[in-house]
């Protein structure tokens, strides 16, 4: 019997960075944790053991070079008793290296429990330090190593799949994830993003991959506003079409709750009630494009806490199965329109009419 969802986590993803010098607070991962012991999910739902990943499974996308330098700015750190600044926002301490390489290696046993043996449909991998800026050889935006790029790499070495294709619906760009798959034709990559925010520089509509791998990178950056309605269009008139074209044997999807409307850095309207609609109607699209394909859902970033654990816990219950009051028709009627939808519509006939090059399905 095929289990609906495993949850990945540890406690410490709670222990890093206990100085907070940045918005990737400790208690980002501490609310988590309570809300699931509230909820008696902690319990309830199905994890497995962690270890950290090994240099040899995180060079899957990263350089040696950059692995071995994380390694030693957290022995910098521990020798001199504060954090390493690495980049304007991102510092290493001295247990950055193996608590990313934790939260690395759950994005792998996520694979395994899925793709192995398939003991389990869909995973969640609540892990701490989040992962979709870091690229190959640095870290930025509180990401050290790539936790879903590593996944979906493993995927395909372990377990033979050919394509995955990548959702990430944070409300920062995916510049990481970008970067790693951006010449590779069978990871598709679709980032839905607030236009402006960090990185600033990375995430133009125009940048849709190179070489073989042009037409699989697909930038969505939006207006502030956006809501649940406008993020539900862009997934029927965008992602949809895409995602049925590609036939991915694996949907991952880099899901940061920072576009909720109570976040702080983020300005995109969104409820928990529209993260949950998405993520039923990619669950319903993961089941047309290939009945028994599971879904991967990885934390990304999340300022508000209590968007935070409510959206984690909302997600939970959807890939779980585990839903109560659900709606007949699977559509909540508590969705937070779009302030503007002219500027929505005219961006995404702009991105539509730019990638119908490349995919005859938004034709
Ligand atoms: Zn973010």
């Amino acid at each position: 019997m095929t289990s609906p969802v495993i949850l990945l986590r540890h406690s410490r993803f709670a222990e890093h960075l206990l100085e907070e010098p940045c918005e990737d607070i400790p208690a980002r991962y501490r609310c988590i944790e309570e809300a699931l012991w509230r909820s008696e999910l902690m319990n309830s739902l199905p994890t497995a053991e962690l270890r950290p990943a090994t240099e040899e499974e995180l060079s899957l996308v990263h350089s040696p070079g950059y692995i071995s330098r994380i390694k030693e700015q957290s022995k910098q750190a521990e020798e001199e008793g504060k954090p390493v600044q690495i980049y304007y926002d991102t510092f290493v301490d001295a247990t950055t290296f193996e608590i990313a390489s934790l939260a690395a290696r759950a994005g792998l046993v996520a694979m395994d429990n899925m793709l192995g043996g398939e003991a389990f449909q869909n995973a969640f991998v609540a892990a701490r330090p989040p992962g979709h800026h870091a690229t190959t050889d640095r870290g930025l935006g509180y990401c050290y190593f790539n936790n879903i790029a590593l996944a979906a790499q493993y995927a395909r070495a372990k377990y033979g799949l050919k394509k995955v294709a990548i959702l990430d619906w944070d409300v920062h760009h995916g510049n990481g994830t970008e970067e790693i798959f951006y010449e590779d034709p069978d990871i598709l990559f679709v980032s839905i993003h607030e236009q402006w925010l960090f990185p600033e520089e990375t995430g133009w509509y125009l940048d849709n991959g190179r070489g073989a791998g042009r037409g699989f990178n697909i930038n969505i950056p939006i207006l502030p506003g956006t809501g649940d309605s406008g993020y539900l269009k862009i997934l029927e008139e965008i992602v949809e079409p895409i995602f049925e074209s590609f036939e991915p044997q694996l949907i991952l999807i880099s899901a940061g709750f920072d576009a909720h409307k109570y976040d702080p850095l983020g300005h995109q309207n969104l409820s928990v009630s529209g993260y949950v609609a998405m993520l039923r109607r990619l669950l319903a699209l993961n089941q047309r494009i290939g009945p028994g394909n599971g879904l991967g859902v990885f934390l990304e970033g999340g300022y508000s806490q209590r968007a935070l654990a409510q959206g984690t816990l909302a997600c939970l219950k959807v890939l779980g199965d585990l839903e109560e009051n659900r709606p007949d028709n699977g559509v909540s009627t508590n969705l937070s329109s779009n302030r503007n939808d002219q500027a929505l519509n005219n961006r995404l006939d702009l991105v539509k009419s730019f990638h119908s090059h490349w995919w005859s399905s938004l034709r």
